[in-house]
């Protein structure tokens, strides 16, 4: 029997969008996330790419931000792509925006630097099948983790990692809602209902 998820797209700023119609195209029940009683309906919350300083600033106009700390602690599933992993990280280093440190990991914001702040490149991601193509748009990469994070993927030309898990709560830099493969989204439909 399959599970039909009901998955939440915070819908403050960004790309949410494309990430519905992906969803969407995998039998997901999808639902615009932009007030925290919303989440309550949910199984799991994808937190899009964009500005992170803007959808931050978002979180706390609308009051998200003690509700998804304390849902992320207790085991809901959260995907942030791009912004969305700044949104979830410990510690940035840049003094803006203020994290909401969901996961243990220290992010740097545009790492890729201005001369390439967009490109595509084939990656490996642990648990799904061969190569990958993921859309790096003014990335972040994340420069340091605990050791209860799970590396899921590292960019080559930085070797640093651009995907990682902590238990329910999953980071990538690239943007997986930009292309036609939609094998991160069925990942991360995985980590619900579990
Ligand atoms: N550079 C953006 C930021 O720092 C993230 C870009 C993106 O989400 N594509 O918020």
């Amino acid at each position: 029997m399959s599970i039909l998820h009901h998955v939440g797209v915070l819908a403050l700023q960004g790309d949410y969008a494309e990430h519905i119609d992906m969803l969407e195209s995998n039998g997901a029940n999808v639902s615009e996330i932009r007030l925290p009683d919303q989440l309550d309906e949910v199984d799991g919350l994808i937190i899009p790419g964009g500005e992170s300083t803007t959808i931050v600033q978002l979180i706390d106009i609308y009051n998200f931000r003690s509700k998804l700390v304390d849902m992320a602690s207790k085991g809901f599933p959260i995907w942030g792509t791009c912004a969305g992993m700044i949104v979830m990280a410990n510690e940035l280093t840049d003094k803006r925006p203020s994290p909401l440190q969901l996961m243990d990991i220290k992010v740097s914001r545009n790492a890729f630097g201005r001369q390439i702040d967009s490109f595509e490149e084939n990656i490996i991601f642990s648990g799904v099948e061969g190569e990958i193509p993921a859309v790096f748009i003014r990335a972040p990469i994340v420069i340091d983790t605990s050791a209860d994070v799970e590396i899921l993927s590292v960019e080559e030309h930085l070797s640093k990692p651009v995907a990682v898990k902590q238990g329910n709560l999953l980071a990538t830099s690239f943007h997986p809602e930009l292309t036609n493969d939609s094998r991160i989204h069925k990942y991360f439909l995985s980590m619900l209902g579990k």
